[in-house]
């Protein structure tokens, strides 16, 4: 009896990465048609997230051509997390490894990561060692708010770590069900579970084009990522309102026993002026974090699909 390959589909999330795609695809076809990846069926899944330049186009001339690449044309732009979601529901492969299209992510690690799903775990994530290319700024923001994450929430979180990433089938269907539209993937295949494993890799510098991401989606991306995990902001809301109103209640008593016995000079407006601006900061912030996730309750309520497909081409 012959024995089924066994299949890899490696996803790929793109926009507009036209300057970057040609290398992209030869670098796995290298890797597909090397002599480690010969016992498995390979598949390109590459996502165009409502790409403006050239990308659908490149991706169908490609699959005209190349027996591996299968290609979604998502209708617009996403967005990383939900072209990638767009992957993980259409995906049908033994496992399956995410990648970034600006081969940041080395694809010769890939058959590190199968020699280790071979062996059981489910989940072999690669932990970036060092990155270059990118400002401090950003690498001391990533740290500081993997910190914050992970002090603030019992499910462990992998630090260092992107997309970059191997999943067994059953972490692909345990993602699917998964349909919140705030999403953080990295906070999901924490949350998720099952066996992981680490392996670490220099992150390289993008080959072509720019990076797509602002400093304002950044820090979208981080506040999803902590409201998705954990409710402790609003736990501290709570705590520091009720430990600010005993010292209020405290400070009442106070002042209105030595009204009662030195009578009441105009004086201490400043003190007043204080008291109040500090307690309305502290109102403002805490009913700032409960907007957060008011907000995204409303979004969440509305239960719209999280994305729509213009057209598909999968690979036989
Ligand atoms: N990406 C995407 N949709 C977006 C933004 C980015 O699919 O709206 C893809 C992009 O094509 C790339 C990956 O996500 O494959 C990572 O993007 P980028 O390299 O710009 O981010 P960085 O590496 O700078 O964090
Ligand atoms: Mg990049």
């Amino acid at each position: 009896m012959v024995t089924q390959k066994k299949k890899i589909s490696i996803l790929v999330p793109c926009y507009n990465e036209q300057d970057v795609f040609g290398i992209m695809i030869d670098r796995l076809n290298k890797l597909a048609e090397s002599d480690e990846m010969k016992n498995y069926k390979m598949e390109f899944l590459l996502i165009n997230d409502g790409s403006r330049d050239k990308t659908l186009t490149l991706m169908q001339e490609e699959a005209e051509k190349n027996s591996r690449v299968s290609y979604i044309d998502l209708a617009r732009n996403y967005g990383k997390e939900i072209a990638m979601m767009a992957g993980i529901d259409n995906v049908k492969a033994d496992a399956m490894v995410i990648i970034d299209a600006d081969l940041q992510d080395p694809p010769e690690l890939i058959p590190q990561m199968i020699k280790l799903w071979e062996e059981g775990y489910d989940d072999v994530y690669a932990r970036r060692v060092s990155r270059k290319g990118e400002t401090w700024l950003k690498k001391w923001t990533s740290k500081k708010y993997y910190q914050v994450l992970q002090k603030s929430t019992n499910v462990p979180i992998q630090k260092d770590t992107g997309d970059f990433r191997l999943l067994d089938k059953k972490c692909i269907e345990a993602l699917q069900q998964l349909r919140e539209q705030n999403r953080n993937m990295k906070a999901l295949f924490s949350w998720i579970g099952f066996k992981k494993k680490e392996i670490e890799y220099e992150r390289d510098a993008r080959a072509a084009g720019s990076t797509k991401w602002k400093y304002s989606k950044l820090v979208g991306l981080a506040l999803d990522g902590i409201t998705s995990f954990t409710t402790a902001p609003l736990r501290f809301a709570t705590w520091f309102g009720a430990i600010l109103s005993f010292f209020a209640f405290v400070f009442a008593i106070i002042f209105a026993v030595r009204t009662l016995i030195y009578g009441n000079p105009v004086a201490g407006w400043t003190s007043t002026f204080v008291a109040i601006t500090v307690i309305g900061g502290i109102q403002l912030l805490t009913i700032g974090i409960l907007g957060e996730y008011i907000g995204r309750i409303f979004v969440e309520s509305k239960r719209r699909p999280l994305y729509y497909i213009e057209q598909t081409h999968y690979c036989k």
